[in-house]
């Protein structure tokens, strides 16, 4: 099937964003020959997969669970270079630690046999059986939609009309999310663990479609990885490899428009006062944001979107290290519906909150001074179009979080900090994030696919990253990275 591509000449590409889904088009683009600049605002590659070093301690700022990595090395691969040169993945065992307001806790693994064994210790025979049924669903789930549905441009609605849509119909795809899990898995514990995916799409488990189990493939069965030195390890291999191959890089350098002539990009004005021309624009900010301030422009469409919930994340660098802490670990609040309600409809912070402790440090204790810990603390918080006080909320919200965390067995947190950064939904904001949310339109059934904001503007303007298709998500922006270059070379690549 042929995509609808950018018209005119295609040498010059200026890309705006040397984030994950600008880098991998800008791989992508240098792969077929194309002269290629990436500008970017900030003084390193990453955007949200960023990093903050204080006093000997390294921080992901953004993204800490890594999945499919070989959507990395297919990157790399364009240009001729092998990942295994570039970084060093280790791959987590337990992909996560799932604690519960019971005290029990169920490490979630990635090999099938290893995850029924520990389903029968912590929850019985009957569950296990469940979860093997389970792991065939969302195995023909991740099956049926990769290459129809998520790794390919799609003009129309009707470019979704393949056999593999008649089998998602039949495997119950188009059920809801939590109906389908509780046909399989009984116990509320499991029904959490397979489920809370869906607050990666922003969406809720209750009212998102079955077909949304996919997330949880990509995860629980393909695997979790760790790259040593912190996830920006990922953004600077890319940035490297692409800068080898003749990209060329201005960091520090912010974009203020895109000049236009008609519907047509000529070149792109920098805070410098430049005009830097190009043949093609591949626009990487958050698509909003680069539709109003970058064309001066928003569709309706996009006007009109719903946003998925923000988050409040607090990084510690701490002297205070726990038994008993897995690399990832979820602390699920005994509340559940209410939870998602209160997040997505409500727009109130969580009465009885689940939330993420990752500790870096687990898996590579270089990321701290010797005998010390990082922490990543992240809690669910509604984005700006709720009505709360973020200015006032930073200090007591984090209050909150800690004896939160203390409650939950992290004894003395508090007290055994020794540097600390506090990010709210309006700091989200500040960086440049429509309503103050790091994770984009939400994955509602009308802004999924096709119905997503497309990623081709005009002539000659293309849209990477998690604003447009396929979603959000490492994996996803590294894709749409892709079906940009695609938009642009009229060519797969790869
Ligand atoms: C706290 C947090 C936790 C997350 N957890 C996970 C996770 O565990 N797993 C996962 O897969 N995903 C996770 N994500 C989501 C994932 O990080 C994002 O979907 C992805 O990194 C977005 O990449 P992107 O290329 O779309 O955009 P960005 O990373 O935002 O890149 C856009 C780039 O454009 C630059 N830019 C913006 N405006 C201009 C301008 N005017 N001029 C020049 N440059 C400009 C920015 O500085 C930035 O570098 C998380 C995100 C956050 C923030």
């Amino acid at each position: 099937m042929t995509v609808r591509t950018v018209s005119g000449p295609t040498q010059r590409v200026l890309v705006v964003g040397a984030g994950l889904g600008g880098l991998s088009a800008a791989l992508r683009l240098a792969a077929t020959g194309r002269e290629v600049t990436v500008v970017e605002r900030e003084d390193v590659p990453g955007g949200r997969a960023g990093v903050w070093r204080c006093d000997g301690y390294t921080f992901d700022t953004g993204p800490t669970v890594l999945t499919m990595p070989e959507l990395i090395e297919e990157a790399l691969h364009c240009v001729g270079e092998r990942m295994e040169d570039w970084l060093t993945l280790k791959s987590l065992d337990p992909l996560y630690r799932a604690r519960f307001h019971d005290g029990s806790q169920l490490d979630v693994r990635a090999d099938p046999e290893a995850m029924t064994t520990e389903i029968s210790r912590v929850c019985g025979s009957r569950e296990a059986d469940g979860y093997r049924r389970f792991h065939d669903f969302i195995s023909r789930l991740y099956r049926y939609q990769i290459n129809d549905f998520i790794d390919r441009n799609i003009d129309s609605p009707f470019g979704m009309l393949t056999p593999n849509l008649a089998r998602l119909v039949a495997a119950g795809g188009f059920r809801r999310l939590s109906n389908k899990i509780a046909s399989f898995l009984h116990d509320p514990r499991t029904q959490k663990v397979f489920s809370f995916q869906a607050m990666y799409a922003g969406v809720s488990p209750f009212k998102a479609l079955a077909l949304y189990a996919v997330i949880s493939y990509m995860d629980t069965v393909n695997g979790v990885y760790f790259p040593v030195g912190g996830m920006q390890a990922v953004p600077e291999a890319m940035a490297a490899a692409a800068e080898k191959h003749g990209v060329r890089f201005r960091y520090s350098t912010e974009v203020t428009k895109v000049e236009l002539t008609g519907d047509r990009a000529t070149a792109v004005i920098t805070d410098r006062g430049e005009r830097l021309p190009a043949d093609v624009v591949v626009l990487n900010p958050d698509l909003p944001v680069a539709y109003r301030d970058l064309l001066g422009r928003t569709p309706r469409s996009v006007r009109r979107l719903n946003y998925s919930p923000s988050c409040f994340v607090v990084l510690a660098g701490s002297r205070a290290g726990y038994e008993g802490l897995a690399h990832h670990n979820i602390q699920f609040g005994g509340a559940w519906r209410s939870t998602f309600q209160e997040l997505l409809e409500e727009g109130r912070l969580m009465q009885d909150p689940s939330f993420l402790v990752t500790t870096p440090t687990h898996t590579d204790p270089s990321l701290a001074p010797p005998g010390k810990h990082t922490y990543y603390v992240l809690f669910p918080a509604p984005n700006l179009r709720a009505n709360l006080d973020w200015n006032h909320l930073r200090t007591s919200y984090r209050d909150e979080v800690m004896s939160v965390l203390e409650r939950n067995g992290y004894t003395g947190f508090g007290s055994s900090v020794e540097v600390e950064q506090v990010t709210t939904p309006l700091d989200w904001a500040q960086r440049g994030m429509a309503v103050g949310t790091p994770f984009a339109a939400a994955h509602t059934m009308w802004q999924t696919g096709p119905f997503r904001p497309g990623n081709l503007w005009g002539e000659n303007v293309v849209f990477a990253g998690s604003g447009t298709r396929p979603g959000v998500g490492v994996p996803m922006v590294l894709i749409s990275g892709r079906l940009a270059a695609e938009r642009i070379t009229g060519q797969p690549t790869l």
